[in-house]
């Protein structure tokens, strides 16, 4: 329900808010001059003054109207992938040995900034787009967002241990983003590790191999020596490519953020992953709550640029305060008078939604709470 404080209503309605307030108090309604009333309170008093009450939903204002694509502004685009699994299974050494796959960190000196995501170039030239952030938790605020940021789930599962809780809750979570997944069967090094037997218990869950009749593609793979792991990316631009993943990289930037942080020397620096459009220097912008114009911006390299495309990860810096969550949306606006009006009123919204403990107090149970 929408609501508004007696002091906006009376600043409106060009009266005095005691005046209000003793009318309120006419009715029924004990209130105090920075009290919330509902719409529904607030049409009946305008009423009373011949005044009307236009309910305008403050988040249908929050919203950046974008321009619709057609078919040919589509093109195709870099899939981005979330690597997930159970603690100990090898996620964080699966990304370390999916990042030295990648040709161009090896020419820019192996350098790497770790930026919450990384972008893998293939010998052939390819490219896959990596989330840094293994594991469930950021997943889950993301989605909480309504971002849907993943196009694909790696989903590492130890050939030794087998199916564990998190990996259910792995798979539970990939299915209800509706993003496939591709199971990596990871220590196939060591002796006991058993492909077989991970098929057999992720069966149960409708990951079954194409061997088996399924669509489920199960690469065997081993973290510590590298091996499967060619294997592993090629099976990932496979499954990008039955997907035809495209989109509009010409038209105004949009995307979510990935992490924020507050670098000692730049100040708050955010990465974001852009669904459409291309990002520029010197653009303004709004990421959920807070907006900013882009001052810099850094690739995971740490090499400086000037734009970003969808699907590149990438680092910027320019908000004017404040430091946006993962999953928040990212959007680029005409001007930055325009994002600054969105933010402010997003924060407005932000503020109601967090007061909950609002309540209107009628004068009967206000009695009764003396
Ligand atoms: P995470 O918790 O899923 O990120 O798992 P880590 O990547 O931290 O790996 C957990 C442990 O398993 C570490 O001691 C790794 O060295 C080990 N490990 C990871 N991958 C492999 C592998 O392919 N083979 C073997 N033998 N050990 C592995
Ligand atoms: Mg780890």
């Amino acid at each position: 329900m929408e609501s508004i404080t007696v002091a906006d209503l009376a600043r409106k309605m060009n009266l005095k808010a005691s005046e209000l307030i003793a009318k309120l108090m006419g009715m029924g309604v004990m209130v105090t001059i920075n009290g919330q009333i509902d719409s529904d309170t607030a049409t009946i008093l305008a009423d009373e003054y011949n005044c009307t009450v236009n309910v305008v939903s403050l988040y249908d204002e929050t919203v950046i109207e974008t321009v619709a694509d057609r078919p040919e502004d589509l093109l195709p685009r870099t899939p981005i992938v979330t690597i997930m699994g159970h603690v100990d299974h090898g996620k964080t050494k699966t990304l370390d040995a999916i990042r030295s796959a990648d040709v161009v960190s090896k020419e820019a000196g192996g350098i790497t900034q770790h930026i919450g995501a990384y972008q893998v170039t293939l010998p052939n030239g390819q490219q896959i787009t990596f989330l840094d952030t293994p594991g469930h938790e950021a997943f889950s605020a993301m989605r909480e967002r309504g971002a849907s940021v993943t196009d694909i789930v790696v989903l590492v599962v130890s050939g030794t241990e087998g199916v564990m809780p998190q990996t259910r809750e792995a798979i539970r979570q990939a299915q209800e983003a509706k993003a496939p997944i591709i199971v990596a069967v990871n220590k196939m090094d060591l002796q006991d590790a058993s492909m077989e037997k991970i098929q057999q218990q992720l069966a149960e869950f409708e990951l079954t191999p194409e061997s088996w009749g399924g669509s489920t593609i199960f690469v065997p793979i081993s973290a510590l020596t590298g091996m499967g792991i060619d294997l592993l990316l090629e099976s990932i631009l496979l499954q990008a490519e039955v997907m035809e993943l495209k989109t509009n990289p010409h038209c105004a930037a949009e995307g979510h953020v990935i992490e924020a942080r507050i670098d000692p020397g730049r100040g708050i620096a955010a990465t974001v992953l852009l669904s459409r459009g291309t990002l520029n220097v010197g653009d303004a912008f709004v990421a959920g709550i807070y907006h900013g114009k882009i001052r810099a911006m850094y690739n995971d390299k740490g090499q400086r640029i000037k734009s970003a495309t969808p699907a590149q990860p990438v680092e910027i810096t320019g908000f004017s305060e404040g430091t946006p969550k993962a999953g928040d949306p990212f959007q680029v606006t005409k001007d930055e008078a325009f994002a600054r009006q969105i933010a402010s009123k997003r924060q407005e919204l932000h503020k109601m939604e967090g007061a909950k403990n609002i309540k209107k107090v009628s004068l009967a149970n206000f009695m009764e709470s003396i």
